[in-house]
């Protein structure tokens, strides 16, 4: 009798290369000026659970098989400790099956907001891409806290990215493409925001335009496929 050969999953990306994509994401978010030193970690969803930088290593030094395999109910098993912010990578991607990868930073900009305590508005119509109206700022929390991952979690309600009191930001996607291009949308509207603050009064737009606006995005030109009669 011939092998019964188990069906493939096309879009099943191997454990290999989701390690060297995290890593490559880790030393992207260095390279584009969103983090320095050790801040910020990134995870991607993989198997029955998720893998996860590991805690303390500059990016520059990280290696695929550093990348830590974790799963859901936050075991490992490597040398090396997973990263502090493990609880909000697994609170996000638990809860929120439409996310594949989590990347966390510490961008100049953003946290300038954060540490305001300050949600961002809709002072463009770019942030429709972190799904809605508002980015909110989730209430400070020590690091690595479950109180932290709780926080993060209410402000990403209906949301791909919210900023971190007195911290940082989060933003979430399909893959860690997405996750990152929307870290650096993130930095760019509070860059904007903070230049605009200095040169006037800022006008909001309305929560319906940015409504509009989320829903005019499933068809632009990120969407995962095109068709040519379109
Ligand atoms: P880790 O090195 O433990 O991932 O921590 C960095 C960080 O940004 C904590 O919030
Ligand atoms: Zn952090």
């Amino acid at each position: 009798m011939p092998e019964t050969v188990p069906p493939q999953d096309p879009g099943a990306r191997s454990e290999a290369s989701i390690r060297a994509s995290i890593v490559a994401a880790m030393r992207d978010l260095i390279g584009l000026g969103l983090s320095q030193g050790t801040s910020g970690n990134v995870s991607a969803r993989f198997g029955d659970g998720f893998l996860v930088t590991p805690s303390g290593i500059p990016a520059e030094r990280l290696r695929p098989q550093d990348i830590v395999a974790m799963s859901w109910d936050g075991a490992f098993s490597h040398a090396l400790a997973p990263s502090s912010e493990w609880r909000f990578h697994r609170d996000i991607l638990s809860a929120r099956p439409e996310f594949g990868a989590v990347v966390h930073a510490h961008p100049t900009h953003c946290t300038a907001f954060a540490i305001c305590g300050r949600a961002i508005p809709a002072i463009h119509y770019m942030i429709a891409a972190a799904g809605g109206p508002t980015i909110r700022c989730a209430p400070y929390a020590p690091y690595g806290s479950q109180e932290l991952s709780d926080a993060a979690l209410a402000a990403l309600e209906g949301r791909a990215g919210c900023l971190l009191a007195n911290h940082g930001m989060i933003a979430a996607g399909t893959d860690l493409t997405k996750a990152l291009w929307l870290a650096v949308e993130m930095e760019a509207l509070c860059h904007q925001y903070a230049v605009a603050l200095q040169v006037g009064a800022p006008v909001i737009l309305s929560d319906d335009e940015i409504w509009r606006t989320v829903e005019r995005f499933k068809s632009y030109g990120l969407r995962e496929t095109t068709s040519n009669s379109e």
